[in-house]
């Protein structure tokens, strides 16, 4: 396989570190509110990552991690903790606000048919985690102590601005003036905050004689160490992280364990919807039960993130979701329309030739995903292949999660004959014929659409 590493600039050839088992990381939600269309790509597109590397023989395990305490509204440790605002605002304890939007984040999750990660990590059940990795850094000499929390050095990384390429003069020149003034460097992070006797901050632990609670970053730092180990094959997140939050896990990690963190690091650009930026203000910040009110479902979602490559800024429209809906309807009912069951290929007969057929067909598909994700040229190329054999597409499925055998509607032979003499009347344009067809088809309960990419069929509601 062949990955872009955000590290090196450029595209490079896969290796895992143990080819028995691939370590990944992926850096999850905050659970204060329900995440976005926006959010929600970020884990598709890692969920074909994990996928690709499956379909490539390769055994990945994954941890996914929840934040759930410490993470600032700014990234810059300053602000309140997102999840005690949350909580303010609709009334209820932290635990709570944190425990429903994890069982709301998993059914979106799993209502896009993603992999489930091996290992999800909840960032407070590794608070003793943080407290060791804490004090080795102090041990270390990489922190000093302020008023409100234990500060990484940065000054003492000396690679700190190397991963970013950080122009670490520019950072300081332009400090805001209310730049906490206790700290030294401008990049320095919170690894651990103190909550002051006037704070009301619920969640808090004693450490260091106070109470107090981790910083945002440290929480990964942690769950890496203790469920994958010190070097991962792979860590993945959204390109906000690369300037601010995985800088920081770099320069935590790799001061405390003196080993590199991740050999590839994998960064998903944006998306925009309708050329804006997903907020609140702009009233765009669409979950997945916004798309199922205008009648589209998860797996539609999925079928546009996959129509594109997570590098790069994408702009979702409507038009552009009803087009991947009518794609994957499309695909789906070929599916059932085909006019085999599970038998050889119509062009071929014998079971060798059909095997080789077949993996011509996989490969085809599988190459171009193997090559940094690109899953759009993958998708362009079964378009062209829409009446393979059902083993083509239990691989399709397989590869990127669609559902597309087990969604397959569930139409009878007569139902399947009337659509096939219905496309072959309108190809003939006899229109009156056609049309008479579909009339009888919406007696049995199914409806067609003629869309760009095909006829489709759909149950009357
Ligand atoms: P949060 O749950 O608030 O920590 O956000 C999770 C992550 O979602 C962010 O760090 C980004 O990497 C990603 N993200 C936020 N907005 C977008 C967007 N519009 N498009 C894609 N990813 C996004
Ligand atoms: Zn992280």
């Amino acid at each position: 396989m062949k990955l872009y590493n955000s590290a090196t600039h450029q595209v490079e050839d896969f290796e895992p570190i143990n080819t028995s088992e691939v370590k990944i990381y992926t850096c999850g939600p905050t659970v204060y509110s329900r995440a976005h269309i926006g959010n929600l790509a970020s884990y598709i597109y890692w969920d074909l990552l994990v996928r690709a590397l499956k379909a490539n023989g390769y055994t990945p395990k994954r941890v996914l991690n929840l934040t759930d305490v410490g993470h600032l509204t700014s990234d810059a440790d300053e602000g309140d903790d997102k999840l005690e605002k949350g909580a303010k605002k609709e009334g209820k304890t932290v635990w709570e606000i944190a425990d429903s939007y994890i069982e709301t984040f998993f059914k979106d999750f799993y209502s896009l048919n993603l992999l489930k990660p091996e290992v999800i990590a909840r960032a407070t059940d590794y608070i003793n985690q943080d407290k060791e990795l804490v004090s080795l850094l102090i041990d270390k000499g990489y922190t000093y102590e302020t008023s409100d929390g234990i500060y990484f050095d940065t000054s003492k990384f000396a690679r700190y601005a190397e991963f970013a390429n950080l122009d670490l003069d520019g950072l300081k020149a332009g400090a805001r003036v209310d730049f906490n003034p206790e700290k030294k460097n401008p990049s320095d992070f919170a690894v651990w905050k103190f909550i002051k006797p006037t704070e009301n901050h619920a969640m808090r632990w004693d450490f260091l004689g106070k109470p107090g609670y981790p910083g945002w970053h440290l929480e990964c730092s942690s769950i890496i160490h203790s469920e994958l180990g010190e070097t991962i094959d792979i860590h993945t997140g959204g390109i906000d992280h690369v300037p601010i939050h995985h800088t920081n896990e770099i320069a935590q990690s790799e001061s405390a364990f003196n080993k590199k963190l991740a050999n590839f690091w994998l960064h998903c650009d944006f998306i925009n919807i309708d050329n804006q930026k997903i907020s609140k203000s702009l009233g765009n910040v669409y979950s997945l039960d916004d798309l199922r009110e205008r009648g589209f479902s998860p797996l539609d979602f999925k079928m546009w993130v996959l129509e594109g490559t997570y590098q790069g800024t994408r702009n979702f429209t409507f038009e552009g979701l009803e087009a991947a809906k009518n794609r994957r309807l499309n695909w789906r009912n070929n599916i059932a329309l085909s006019y085999q069951d599970n038998a050889p290929s119509r062009d071929l007969d014998s079971p060798d030739s059909h095997q080789t057929f077949l993996d011509n067909q996989k490969s085809k598909i599988l190459s171009p995903v193997s090559n940094n994700l690109n899953s759009a040229e993958a998708f362009a190329y079964i378009d062209s292949q829409l009446s393979a054999p059902n083993d083509f597409w239990q691989f399709v499925d397989e590869l990127f999660g669609l559902n597309l055998l087990s969604d397959s509607p569930d139409i009878s032979a007569e139902q399947k004959q009337l659509i096939i003499d219905r496309e072959a009347a309108r190809a003939n344009k006899n229109f009156a014929e056609s049309d008479a067809i579909r009339a009888r088809l919406n007696s049995t309960g199914i409806t067609i659409l003629d869309t760009p990419t095909g006829p489709i069929w759909q149950y009357l509601s």
